[in-house]
């Protein structure tokens, strides 16, 4: 079966620094795949160019074996590659369930209005999304007034409402505690797994990717430099390296 997203030899420098350097690698339909590596490796890069927020200098990306390169943020989004977590600028005006509530009138391409049956329609399908991010019971506050942990909720719920077929989260539990990260992510596999979707993330907490990735891949200054399961990443000599210096392992530089 054809993987649902390929990227082909992508590259993009800075000046000289070449940011992403010849990366290729694959996600399946469903799969739930970490991208680490330490702070600079390129990363933000991969997702920029994939999203289509950034051009690329050369390489491909194709999306159920179609080119997406070249192609506009909104018109990539259209075919079902959605970001978490970047919410609206007028978040926090709003309710929680009526920024949900945009999320479905946006996707089902209507206009924008809250009263009427076209908003009491998509306030139920908007309340069930709550439910699953356990945010039911907040849905009528302001979203200013949401704890931090909180707000990252219902970005999975706005996420969601845009039905994805890949989800894109570059450091989705930023600012998060640890046990925070950990439920935020076992909330997002939990979710996405249920709908098929696949998930490209980052994350800084390996304990966390350790735990939940299918599997990881592994960028350092621009090239991949491992793609397998948690078992392989973490016995990788060269992962090790980049990571700690030589001769110490995760175990022992775990936090
Ligand atoms: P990561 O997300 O893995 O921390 P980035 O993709 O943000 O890494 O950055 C990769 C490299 O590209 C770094 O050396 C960074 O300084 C550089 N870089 C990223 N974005 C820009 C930019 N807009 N202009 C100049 N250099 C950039
Ligand atoms: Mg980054």
């Amino acid at each position: 079966m054809k993987p649902l997203l390929e990227v082909v030899q992508l590259a993009r420098s800075f000046g000289g620094v070449r940011a992403v350097d010849g990366v290729s690698f694959a996600i399946r339909k469903g799969e739930f795949l970490a991208l680490i590596g330490p702070n600079g490796a390129g990363k933000s890069t991969c997702f920029n160019m994939i999203n289509g927020q950034l051009a690329a200098d050369s390489g491909n990306i194709l999306l159920a074996g179609e080119t997406i390169i070249g192609l506009k943020p909104r018109e990539i989004w259209r075919r079902g590659v959605g970001r978490t977590f970047q919410i609206a600028a007028t978040f926090g005006s709003f309710t929680v369930i009526e920024n949900v509530q945009m999320a479905l009138l946006s996707h089902a391409g209507e206009i924008f209005r809250f009263w009427g049956p076209v908003a009491r329609r998509h306030r139920d399908e908007a309340m069930e999304l709550l439910a699953q991010v356990g945010m039911a019971e907040q849905a009528d506050r302001a979203g200013r007034e949401l704890a931090y942990g909180d707000v990252k909720r219902v970005e999975l719920a706005i996420a969601l409402a845009n039905r994805p077929q890949l989800l894109l989260m570059d450091e989705p539990t930023a600012g998060m505690a640890p046990r925070e990260r950990n439920q935020l992510i076992a909330l997002v596999k939990r979710l996405v797994g249920e709908r098929g979707i696949s998930v490209l993330f980052t994350e800084h907490s390996m304990d966390v990717v350790f735990a939940h990735a299918d599997r990881i891949i592994v960028l350092a200054r621009g090239k991949l430099i491992a793609d397998g399961n948690a078992v392989s990443i973490r016995a990788n000599p060269a992962v090790q390296e980049v990571y700690f210096g030589t001769g110490k392992t995760f175990e022992r530089a775990a936090p």
